[in-house]
């Protein structure tokens, strides 16, 4: 093994997870060290003058590079198949400093309704302020998206599938619409991860991605990254430099660990969901499950085809409404009351008083967010004491 552990392009994903992205240093060591340095020093005024002018590469204050954030953007980058990869201090300053960075004043983003609520109150609040106007479609209807798309488009931008109602748009198809219409397509890849989803291979122009959720796995540390062509990113990273929104070394090195386990656990965690999702699905209390995995899934077809796995996140909705969905959340001893995911912890919400609580009636009704409706971000704790502690609600409500 030498110094410079690049991918090998025949390396599997479980492979470049442990390997990719770490440049040993003099050191020799074998775990990915960490640089907690706000600076880095020059051997000379000559050489401090170069890599000032952008003539000779090299470090020269984290805010804009760091040995530690570019071993995470190495590997990330390798996992998703992009030729780069620009960390950042959260998930929503990866979408922040993607539009900052390819959309100006004037220009239009169409997005699918069903994304996380921060998305939307950006795109509305933030970037409505700035001139950047936003569309809404149904998230699975591509010829709503194409209606959608005016000579000012720039952007599409899916999460996929969908939270809480896993529901799931063709990627390939979708990037063939972005591409006819000159817009670049960005897929929020948080749910799936690249080790169950590959949207840049599907065509797609741009991942984003919350570090937060299952590339920790954990639940440690707030992150994000994007990921995709060197064009695209050189501008991402330019907004980052500049603005700020900068991945901290530490969590940087949380985030790089975490991705070397990402795969066993994105197949327990899928094993897990699979499994409540069948276990529910038979429950006389429940009305109905919404999970990719399932053969009733009106996309199961092209989640198959799409996807390496179904993800681990659920939605199951319950006879009675909001007070029998409340009791059975209230009856679990072990599940988190939280609405956080991509953690070994399972977690369970109920959507229409928390996640989506902002929404009008009818727009809840419209995205499918009835009052019986609980979320499952189902976790890696074993199988049976998960259903168990959902077993207790929902055997009081028949
Ligand atoms: C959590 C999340 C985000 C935002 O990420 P943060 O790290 O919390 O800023 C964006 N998209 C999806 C799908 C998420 O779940």
């Amino acid at each position: 093994m030498n110094d410079e552990m690049s991918p090998d392009d025949s390396w599997a994903l479980e492979t470049l997870a442990i390997r990719a992205g770490h440049r040993r240093t003099h050191e020799q060591e074998h775990g990915e060290p960490i640089f907690p340095t706000s600076s880095f020093v020059y051997g000379s005024a000559a050489e401090a003058a170069r890599k000032f002018g952008g003539e000779e590469r090299g470090n020269v204050y984290s805010r804009f590079t760091n040995p530690t954030v570019h071993t995470f953007e190495r590997r990330l980058a390798a996992l998703e198949g992009g030729e780069r990869c620009v960390a950042t201090s959260s998930g929503m300053a990866a979408i922040l400093s993607t539009v900052l960075a390819l959309l100006q004043a004037g220009d239009e983003i169409v997005a699918s309704r069903s994304l996380f609520g921060s998305t939307v109150s950006l795109f509305d609040k933030y970037f409505g302020k700035l001139g950047i106007a936003t569309r809404y479609v149904e998230l699975s209807d591509l010829a709503a998206w194409e209606a959608a798309i005016t000579p000012r488009t720039r952007l599409l931008f899916a999460e996929t599938p969908s939270n809480p109602l896993s529901e799931v748009v063709d990627i390939a198809a979708l990037a063939e619409i972005a591409h006819r219409h000159e817009a670049l397509l960005a897929i929020d890849n948080c749910f799936l991860t690249p080790a169950l989803q590959k949207p840049l291979a599907l065509g797609a122009d741009l991942v984003i991605h919350s570090a937060t959720k299952y590339l920790d796995g954990q639940g440690r540390a707030v992150g994000g990254a994007v990921v995709g062509r060197n064009k695209e990113l050189e501008e991402v990273f330019g907004v980052v430099r500049t603005c700020g929104p900068c991945l901290s070394p530490f969590n940087a090195w949380i985030f790089t660990k975490g991705l070397e386990t990402l795969s066993l656990r994105m197949r327990a965690h899928c094993e897990n969901a699979q499994a409540l999702a069948e276990w529910l699905q038979a429950h006389p209390a429940v009305a109905r499950v919404h999970y990719s995995g399932l053969a009733e899934h009106p996309q199961h077809g092209l989640a198959r085809r799409q996807q390496s796995g179904f993800g681990a996140v659920l939605g199951f909705e319950v006879k009675g409404g909001r007070e029998a969905a409340w009791s059975v959340i209230d009856a679990t001893r072990m599940l988190s009351i939280t609405g956080n995911l991509g953690d070994v912890k399972t977690t369970i919400t109920h959507p229409a008083t928390t996640t989506h609580g902002r929404l009008s009636q009818p727009q809840k009704e419209a995205a499918g967010i009835g009052e019986g409706l609980i979320r499952v971000a189902v976790g890696l704790e074993a199988i049976e004491d998960i259903r168990s502690d959902l077993a207790r609600g929902l055997d009081a409500l028949i």
